[in-house]
């Protein structure tokens, strides 16, 4: 059997038969009313019970309706008030609402406002319901707002710390791989070269690894100057970068005219950068083809980079912005599955997104957004 949830009112009125009519009809609406006669008594049940809604009669012996709603006060913030007004009475309805109510109905001869106030009485009922979750959402997000400043906060010096002081135990390891292999020089076997060479081979990777990581965090989570930036320089520069790879690959590299736009001329250089050398990168059998194209709507700007490379399985389309993920095998394409990460995180800090469609053995086109409100 279903439970019929009862409101509880808190009825202000000094006519006692009026009060027992009221009672018995909200009962039938689910409303469980307590009455009140006069202002001082409903104030002091109020201090005593909790009540989800109160209807006050404007004309009372003592307090006034008026001045009950102005010793409640903030409490109307948290209750709503229903003011009963006599007819011709619209300026006392105005004065109500002004102190705090949140409706008023007038009181007819024939008594047909018992049948609106359930309707009233449940629509301030909701409202208030509304109000109080929307400030308690607001609350839970201003909360989380100041836990994830904090927790990028400490992320920050975490990244910092590992990638900084990991450095030097690593430069240790190196520097004395190296004495001992000077030390050893001569004494030493084919194996034990070949150990060495696997530890000197390891610290580089991770150096390169940590160096890595560093470069990600000071993206992440330095704040960023936004000024006019010629995409057309940018492109320029880093074909400039990298000529001897486009050169040695026979790279063929077409740059549509580009706009002037509002972003970080170092990140967007970055951005550039890494898409272009993955695209000369990741290709085999034929020489690298590049186009890169833009386009706009109001609010955003749309770049492409079109290759005709070794293209990227349909399962590893979201992946590999991701840290550290990568969709080719280590021995064929060197690399440290970074370069997407900072990328997706340049393009979010201009409030963009990057994506990639690709097709394997064909190419790869990334797609990247750059909002025009910065
Ligand atoms: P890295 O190139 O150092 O591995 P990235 O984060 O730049 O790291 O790229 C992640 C992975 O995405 C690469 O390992 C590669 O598998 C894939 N990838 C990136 N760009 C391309 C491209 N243009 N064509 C094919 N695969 C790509």
């Amino acid at each position: 059997m279903s439970e019929r949830i009862t409101f509880k009112v808190l009825y202000i009125e000094d006519d006692d038969g009026l009060a027992r009519l009221f009672q018995k009809r909200m009962s039938r609406h689910g409303y469980q009313a307590e009455i009140a006669q006069t202002g001082k008594a409903g104030l002091q049940m109020l201090a005593h019970h909790k009540f989800d809604v109160i209807i006050i009669d404007y004309q009372l012996p003592g307090l006034s309706g008026l001045e009950i709603l102005e010793t409640l006060g903030k409490k109307t913030d948290e209750i709503p008030v229903i003011m009963l007004t006599g007819a011709g009475n619209e300026e006392i309805a105005v004065q109500a609402m002004k102190s705090g109510a949140t409706d008023y109905l007038t009181k007819d001869v024939d008594g047909n406002y018992f049948e609106l106030l359930p309707l009233v009485m449940s629509d301030a009922i909701d409202r208030f319901r509304l109000k109080a979750e929307h400030k308690r959402m607001q609350k839970d997000l201003q909360e989380y707002a100041v836990k994830l400043a904090r927790s990028n906060r400490e992320l920050q010096q975490f990244a910092y710390v590992v990638s900084h002081d990991l450095k030097e135990p690593l430069q240790t390891i190196r520097g004395f791989v190296s004495l001992l292999e000077e030390s050893l020089d001569g004494a030493l076997n084919g194996e034990s070269s070949e150990y060495i060479e696997y530890i000197i081979a390891g610290t580089r990777r991770m150096e390169r690894l940590i160096e890595g990581l560093l470069a990600y965090s000071r993206v992440k989570f330095h704040k960023m100057k936004v000024t006019q930036v010629n995409v057309g320089e940018i492109v320029k520069q880093v074909k400039q970068d990298l000529y001897a790879i486009s050169h040695n690959k026979h790279a063929e590299i077409i740059c549509d005219p580009m706009p002037v736009i509002r972003g970080n001329e170092r990140l967007l250089l970055r951005l550039f950068q890494n898409l272009l050398d993955n695209a000369l990168k990741y290709c085999r059998n034929r020489p690298p083809s590049v186009h890169i194209a833009v386009s706009e709507t109001d609010d955003e700007w749309h770049f492409n980079i079109k290759d005709n490379g070794i293209g990227i399985d349909a399962k590893n389309l979201e992946r590999i912005f991701e840290i550290f993920q990568r969709a080719h095998p280590a021995k064929e394409f060197v690399g440290d599955g970074l370069g997407l990460a900072i990328c997706k995180t340049i393009v979010e800090n201009h409030h963009g997104k990057i994506w990639v469609e690709s097709k394997v053995d064909q190419g790869s086109t990334f797609f990247f957004t750059i909002s025009k409100h910065l």
